[in-house]
This record gives structure tokens, sequence and C-alpha cells, in this order.
């Protein structure tokens, strides 16, 4: 598959700056998901699967995807979400409002429940309520993810010194880890607090050209300040590439701030992947305006 490459202008350095639009390979199931997705569509379809069954947040990319996915071949879905109270805000949720639409059948669930997802107990209640499904993890990442993802790049991204992406579970950041080039270096951007991703990508990554740069989350996961919407805003005028708050806009901003801190050599050539994301930017606006905080501004 061809991805259009774009360079992205910046003045006063001699980094060369270029984005993967991973974010156009499909209309609904956008990005990273559809990479994770593919070979865990044909493993279900091998396995004699009927319905697909995963899990995910208020406005989540990978429940949005799936559902698209599902529908798209030939699957039932069943998209267990996180917060009970959820349950009776599904219109006013453009994520859970356009997989419903795709068909997504929904069980809502109490954070504390919602925690213990990867237990056997919960598995199989939900096996024992709902009848057989092929399980696919929180944000997509499996082994068959991590394959998926392995097809972001390729040989002829050997051009690259730095590889750089968003980081939500690890699966996108393991597949890139295990078809780069040894003398590539590539850099994950978590957008959550927290020590363990380190341990989860050592699960799945074959190679050791890795490092985690953890000081772009803002304050969490799905936490934005005003600082990170004007820089998302600023850099959709600039060159009319859109990013979503959740994860791209963290990764751009943070190499755009890493530049301007000379953290890369001269003459550094960097990749940067879009994830996607951009269907969760109208949930995110809706939350923003309701707190009286400016929107993000782009046209989707
Ligand atoms: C899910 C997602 C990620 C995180 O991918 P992981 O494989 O879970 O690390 C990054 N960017 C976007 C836009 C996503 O939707």
């Amino acid at each position: 598959m061809e991805v259009l490459t774009q360079k992205i202008p910046l003045e006063n350095t001699s980094i060369k700056l270029f984005i993967r639009r991973e974010d156009l390979i499909h209309p609904f199931v956008s990005g990273n998901k559809f990479r994770k997705l593919k070979y865990n569509l044909q493993q279900a379809k091998k396995e004699n699967q009927t319905t697909l069954l995963t899990f995910g947040g208020a406005f989540s990319n990978h429940i949005a995807a799936t559902a698209y996915a599902g529908k798209e071949n030939g699957f039932e879905t069943i998209g267990v979400i996180r917060g009970e109270e959820l349950a009776s805000k599904i219109n006013e949720n453009p994520t859970l409002k356009f997989a419903q639409d795709c068909g997504m059948k929904f069980v809502f669930v109490t954070r504390e429940s919602y925690r213990l997802k990867g237990s056997k107990n919960f598995i199989s209640e939900l096996k024992n309520n709902l009848g057989s499904f092929y399980l696919i993890p929180e944000g997509g990442t499996n082994e068959l993810a991590v394959k998926g993802c392995e097809e972001i790049l390729s040989k002829e991204d050997n051009f690259y010194d730095f590889i750089c992406c968003a980081i939500g579970t690890g699966g996108t950041i393991s597949g890139l880890i295990n078809s780069s080039f040894s003398y590539q270096k590539v850099l994950g951007f978590p957008s959550l607090k927290g020590d363990f991703l380190k341990e989860d990508i050592r699960k799945f990554a074959k190679n050791n050209n890795w490092d985690l740069i953890s000081s772009y989350h803002f304050g969490g996961y799905g936490k934005v300040s005003e600082e990170l919407i004007k820089f998302i805003n600023t850099f959709y005028k600039k060159n009319a590439i859109p990013l979503d708050p959740i994860y791209t806009g963290k990764m751009v901003f943070g190499v755009i701030d890493l530049i301007a801190k000379n953290y890369f050599p001269e003459n550094s050539k960097i990749l940067l992947i879009h994830t996607g994301g951009i269907q969760g930017i109208k949930g995110i606006n809706i939350k923003l305006k309701s707190k009286n905080i400016q929107t993000i501004q782009i046209n989707d």
C-alpha cells in the first residue's frame, strides 16, 4: 500500500521533517487501527467466528474502527465500554453514535469492572452472557496487530534517521521497531503517564533501537491544555494537516519542541507517523466547549 508522505517545512534548521499520512488510508478505520485489525479480521474468519468483541473508552478510535471494520467484513460487533453513565448518552457521543450506527452492540461497565477486563472471570462471564466471540484487546494490541503495524514502514524508508510515533498501548511502535533498520532510532511519545509501557513494548519488539520520550503527555491520557489546542490549530493552518489531541497532536508538539531544543543531530531526517484519530475530535470539542475552552478548528 502506497501511503502519502509529506514534507513539513521548518525554518532556521538543517533538520528535515516528514509525515506519513496513515490517517488517510481509510475514511473511517483510520491510521494504525486499520493496520492492527487487518490480520485479526483474517484470524477471526479462519476461526469461523461471527462476532468481534473489544474494549474502549468514550471517544475510542479503536471502538469506532472495530465497529466499521466489522460491518464491512460481515461481523457482528460488541463494544465493552468504560463508564456506565455513557449508556444514556449514546446520542450525545459522536464516537458511540457512529459505532452504534455501524451495528455495534454495547456493554457498559463501571470503571472498577473495566479494570478487570483482562481477567479470565470477566471474559468467561461475557461468554456466558453473549455467546462465542473473537476477542480483540483494548487498543487492538496483540501479536497480529503488531504484524499489521510492521507494514507501515518498508525498505524504501531507509532514508530516515528517526521514526516518531504516539503511543497508547505500544502495538504500533512495536511494529515500527520490528521493521526499522538497526541504524534508525524509533522514538515513542506516550500519550499517558505510566512506566508499564516499556515492558509492554519489550513483549513484542525484536530490536533495541528505540526509546520513549515521556514528557509530552500533557497531564495524562485524554488530558489537553490550551497550549496543545493552539498548537494543533496553528499546525493545521500552516500545513493543512489535521492532528488529534489525544495522540498525534502531543507527538508532533513534542518533536517540534525537541527540534527547537537541539535534541536531534544536524541534518537529521525525521519521519512522523500520523496514526489517525481524527474521528475523536468532534467528541473532544463538545467537552472543550462545555468548559469554555477554545475548540479544535479543523474541517474534517
Ligand atoms: C490507538 C492510537 C494510537 C496508539 O497506538 P498503540 O498501538 O495503542 O500504541 C496512536 N495514535 C492514534 C491516532 C490512535 O488512535
